[in-house]
C-alpha cells in the first residue's frame, strides 16, 4: 500500500503488515516525519515539531552569564 507524502507528494510504500499505529517513519524525499495514526485504513499525519502542545517547554532565554 502506498500513501503520498503531504509535503512533497512523494509516494511512500508501506507494508501494513509491518507497521503499527503510533509508529513513525520518514519521507525519503523531504525528510518529513510521519506518524501512522491509523493502519486500516492507512493514514499518516505529519509529526509536528514540539511547540504546539501546551507542554512545559518554556525556553530559557533570559540567562545572562556575563
Ligand atoms: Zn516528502
Amino acid at each position: 500500500m502506498a500513501v503520498v507524502c503531504p509535503e512533497c507528494d512523494n509516494p511512500i510504500v508501506i507494508d501494513t503488515d509491518e507497521v503499527e499505529e503510533g509508529e513513525t517513519l520518514q519521507c525519503d524525499e523531504c525528510g518529513l516525519d510521519l506518524e501512522i495514526v491509523s493502519v486500516d485504513p492507512l493514514e499518516l499525519a505529519p509529526v509536528d515539531v514540539t511547540g504546539y502542545d501546551d507542554e512545559d517547554a518554556t525556553p530559557i532565554v533570559d540567562e545572562e552569564d556575563e
